[in-house]
């Protein structure tokens, strides 16, 4: 995939540290962005619509598509199956659009694998007493369910070594911004600017 023009990212974070909100943010401001439609076999929490949020399927149905070979990558998160599809990803990145992938660690290691010049991101919330307020805002779950998803944050954040850019989303706007800033920093490598400034840089170099 790395001779596709888009670039490709993976964003990984403990549930609360806002992921989802960066993301739309920033897909808000660039048209040639595009986020990544998961499949995934848990079912869907009010608001979610199928198609967009993610592709609900049901247990069998995402053992099919494992079994074609459909699948980028996958992994049981939490008790449910989530994957990546492959064909949509390689649809966007050829239309030279940046493709990004809301997957957890397990996932960025087989992406990685298979793809070594994706970017991973991960973000870290500012601490632990603003993460679990940040989980007990969403005010849909128990104390019970939010011990078990402080447990869980500190399980994905072990694995943060294994990323390329640690974001801390403590004042959004600086979060995004900083996003941003690796994202775009992206397109300027020069990987990347011998594809896009190929006919620059055969005028620049000519005899
Ligand atoms: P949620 O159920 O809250 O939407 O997502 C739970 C976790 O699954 C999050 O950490 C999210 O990043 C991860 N996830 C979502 N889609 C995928 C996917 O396609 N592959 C992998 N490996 N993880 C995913």
């Amino acid at each position: 995939m790395h001779h596709l023009p888009g670039n490709l990212f993976i964003l990984s974070a403990p549930s609360g540290a806002g992921k989802s909100s960066l993301i739309h943010a920033l897909l808000g401001q660039h048209q040639d962005m595009q986020l990544s439609v998961s499949h995934t076999t848990r079912a869907p929490r009010p608001g979610e619509v199928n198609g967009v949020h993610y592709h609900f399927v049901k247990v069998d149905e995402f053992k099919a598509l494992i079994a074609q070979n459909n699948f980028l990558e996958w992994a049981e998160v939490f008790g449910n199956f989530y994957g990546t599809s492959r064909t949509a990803i390689e649809h966007e990145l050829a239309q030279g659009r940046d493709v990004f992938l809301d997957i957890d660690w397990q996932g960025a290691r087989q992406i990685k694998a298979q793809v070594p010049s994706v970017l991973s991101i991960f973000i870290l919330p500012p601490s632990v007493a603003e993460l679990e307020k940040r989980l007990n805002q969403r005010g849909q779950d128990s104390q019970e369910v939010i011990a078990k998803r402080m447990q869980q944050a500190k399980s994905e954040i072990s694995h943060v070594t294994e990323y390329d850019y640690v974001l801390v989303n403590d004042d959004f706007q600086q979060c995004l911004l900083q996003l941003q800033q690796v994202v775009l920093g992206q397109r300027l490598t020069l990987q990347k600017q011998q594809q896009h400034q190929q006919a620059l840089l055969t005028e620049l170099l000519a005899n």
